[in-house]
């Protein structure tokens, strides 16, 4: 078991990279369910907003620290822990599909990212079981649940922004055994080349988010004032424990 702290009351496992997919590769070969959350502050603030979110949030088996916001708000209450991004989590356990033969479900992002990502993996990894792909703008999202279902997946990343993909990966906890399910927000776009990922020292120096701002101003609005309001909270929060 991990040890778990909780930020606003909302949970965050303090484990290893290795742990935490681990813990994926463990939930599959169990036939167990395992809903990973990468937290970020906006999911925070949403999930204060949002009782719904909130308490998928608290229902998540696996929650990882993404965002160095979420890394400062636990270094205030003592605890050490590295940051786990979604998108090295996600091609980490790509990766492990292709390696242990699991099934691979993708769903987001727009349909020329999709079909690129596809592709791409397919010319990668020869033996890669990608068992259903579509892309993250549809209509009918029983149809799709349905389909995912049908399609049985031991892995499923879902790429469809917070808090869409996790209301999605909440419902089909109820539909699928033995399946990692993984919100994993903008990494399609980054795997398909559509976005350009920081470069390793921005990454290094925990300013990732700053980058992308940067790059995308429109995400400014996003951020501010999400992050300040977060870190006050946080200031708070660890001092009344
Ligand atoms: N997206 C989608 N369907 C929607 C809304 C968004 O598939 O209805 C996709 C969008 O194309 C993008 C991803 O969800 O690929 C969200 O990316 P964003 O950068 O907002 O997520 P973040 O990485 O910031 O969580």
């Amino acid at each position: 078991m991990t040890k778990r702290v909780y930020i606003q009351g909302y949970p965050v496992d303090i484990l290893s990279f290795n742990q935490a997919l681990n813990c994926a590769k463990s939930a599959i070969d169990n036939g167990e369910n395992l809903q990973v959350v990468t937290i970020n502050p906006e999911m925070v603030e949403l999930a204060n907003k949002d009782k719904d979110f909130a308490r998928i949030l608290k229902h998540s088996e696996l929650v990882v620290a993404d965002g160095v916001g979420i890394k400062i708000a636990l270094k205030l209450k003592g605890v050490n822990q590295e940051r786990i991004g979604g998108v090295d989590y996600s091609r980490a356990l790509i990766e492990m599909c292709a390696k242990d033969n699991y099934r691979l479900a993708l769903l987001g992002a727009k349909e020329e990212v999709i079909s690129t990502l596809r592709e791409k993996l397919l010319a990668e990894f020869k033996d890669l079981n990608i068992v259903y792909s579509h892309n993250g703008y549809f209509d009918d999202e029983n149809l799709i649940l349905q389909e995912i279902k049908d399609a049985r997946p031991q892995v499923l990343l879902c790429a469809l922004g917070a808090p869409k993909q996790e209301i999605i990966n909440f419902r089909l906890k109820e539909m699928l055994q033995g399946c990692v399910m993984v919100g994993v927000g903008g990494s399609f776009d980054v795997f398909a080349g559509y976005v350009q990922r920081a470069p390793v020292i921005w990454q290094k120096l925990g300013l990732e988010w700053l980058y992308r701002t940067l790059k995308q101003p429109q995400r400014f609005k996003r951020i501010f004032p999400t992050l300040p309001i977060f870190l006050f909270k946080s200031i708070i929060d660890s001092v009344k424990k």
